[in-house]
C-alpha cells in the first residue's frame, strides 16, 4: 500500500530547507542570504517559504528511454532520473518530502503507453532528505535499491549537523529492499542499467546509474553542476573522494554520455571536466594554505582565485566550500 507523506511534515521540512538552502532548479541562485540552519524540528517550522504547491515540477527528455524531472521555478530536491518504456517506470531519487503528488503526476505524464507498467524500481543515489523524501510514498509498490550504507541511515532518526536538521526514520516502505556494496545491474526497458558505488565521496553511500543504451548517467550529488558542492563530512564524505569519483566517472563513461547531475541543469563530459578543474584548483589553494600553517579562518580571509567566484551560491558560499575542503584534509 502506498502511504502519503504527512503534508505538514513535508511543508515543514521544505520550509526548513528553503531557509537554509536556496537551490535553484536551473543551478545558481542569488537570492538574499537565508539564516543558516534554524533549529525548528521538521513539521514545526513557521518560517515563511515556498510550499510544494508553489514550485512547478517539469520534465525534459535526456536520451533514449531517460528523462529528468526537476523543480522548474524553485527547489524541489535533487534531480530525478526516469526510465520509461514497455516494462514501466524506473525512477532515480524522489525529491523533498511533500512533492509526491506532483512527482506522481510528472511520472504519469512520462508513461509511453496505456498498457505500459507502473513504477517498478526506485533507486536512491544516497541517503539525503532531498533525494529520498518520498520513499515512503513510492517505495511500497516499487522495489527500492540503494547502497549498503543507505539503509542503516534511513532506518534510524538522523541529525544532519550541517543543516541543524533532525530527520525522522523511514517506515518499512521507505527503506531499501535491495542493497549492494560495489556494483549491481537492473535490466529494464530493453537495456542494462549499471549501478556503481563511488566510495567516500559526497557521503559514504553514493551510487551512479548508467543507462547503457540510452547513454545517460545519473551521478547523484557527486556532481553539482556549476556550483560548489555540499560534501557530507559527518557521514563519510570527503572532498578528495569527490575528486577521485569525478576522475573515475570521466574515465569510465563514454565521452558523449549525457549527464544528470544531483543538482543543476543536465550536463556533459566537458562541463564535468570544468567541475573537476574547479575541485582540483580550489583543493590546491587550501592545501597550500594549510601547508604554510594558515588557520581555516586565515585561508577563508584570503579566499580563492576570483575565477571561481561564480561557483559560490547561498547554500555553499566560498567560505563554506573552503571549510569543507579544509576539514577533508
Ligand atoms: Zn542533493
Ligand atoms: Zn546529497
Amino acid at each position: 500500500m502506498r502511504k502519503r507523506i504527512c503534508a505538514s511534515l513535508g511543508a515543514g521540512l521544505l520550509a526548513s530547507l528553503i531557509s537554509t538552502a536556496v537551490f535553484a532548479g536551473a543551478g545558481h541562485s542569488h537570492a538574499p542570504a537565508p539564516a543558516p540552519g534554524h533549529s525548528h524540528a521538521p513539521g514545526h517550522s513557521h518560517a515563511p517559504g515556498p510550499t510544494p504547491s508553489s514550485v512547478t515540477i517539469g520534465s525534459q527528455p535526456v536520451g533514449g528511454n531517460v528523462s529528468v524531472v526537476m523543480g522548474l521555478d524553485g527547489f524541489a530536491g535533487g534531480n530525478v532520473g526516469v526510465s520509461s518504456g514497455p516494462d514501466g517506470l524506473l525512477v532515480i531519487d524522489d525529491m523533498l518530502p511533500g512533492f509526491a503528488p506532483q512527482l506522481e503526476r510528472a511520472l504519469d505524464d512520462l508513461k509511453t503507453c496505456l498498457t505500459c507498467g507502473d513504477l517498478k524500481y526506485l533507486i536512491n543515489t544516497h541517503w539525503h532528505f532531498d533525494h529520498v523524501g518520498n520513499n515512503e510514498h513510492f517505495g511500497g509498490d516499487a522495489v527500492l535499491i540503494a547502497h549498503d550504507a543507505v539503509r542503516p541511515l534511513l532506518k534510524k532518526p538522523q541529525n544532519l549537523k550541517a543543516f541543524n536538521m533532525k530527520i525522522p526514520a523511514k517506515n518499512r516502505d521507505g527503506l531499501p529492499d535491495i542493497t549492494f556494496a560495489m556494483k549491481s545491474s537492473v535490466y529494464f526497458n530493453g537495456e542494462e542499467i549499471q549501478l556503481t558505488h563511488f566510495p567516500k565521496s559526497h557521503t559514504s553511500g553514493d551510487i551512479a546509474a548508467y543507462f547503457t543504451k540510452s547513454n545517460v548517467v545519473h551521478l547523484g550529488d557527486i556532481y553539482f553542476n556549476g556550483m560548489f558542492p555540499f560534501v557530507d563530512l559527518q557521514n563519510g564524505g570527503n572532498v578528495k573522494g569527490v575528486i577521485h569519483s569525478v576522475e573515475t566517472a570521466l574515465a569510465q563513461y563514454p565521452k558523449d554520455v549525457k549527464i544528470i547531475p544531483g543538482h543543476g541543469p543536465v550536463s556533459n563530459m566537458n562541463e564535468l571536466k570544468n567541475y573537476l578543474a574547479m575541485l582540483k584548483a580550489t583543493l590546491n589553494t587550501v592545501e597550500q594554505g594549510k601547508a604554510k600553517g594558515l588557520s581555516l579562518e586565515q585561508i577563508q580571509k584570503h579566499g580563492l582565485d576570483k575565477k571561481w567566484a561564480s561557483w559560490a551560491w547561498k547554500f555553499v558560499s566560498t567560505e563554506k566550500w573552503i571549510a569543507l575542503i579544509y576539514n577533508s584534509l
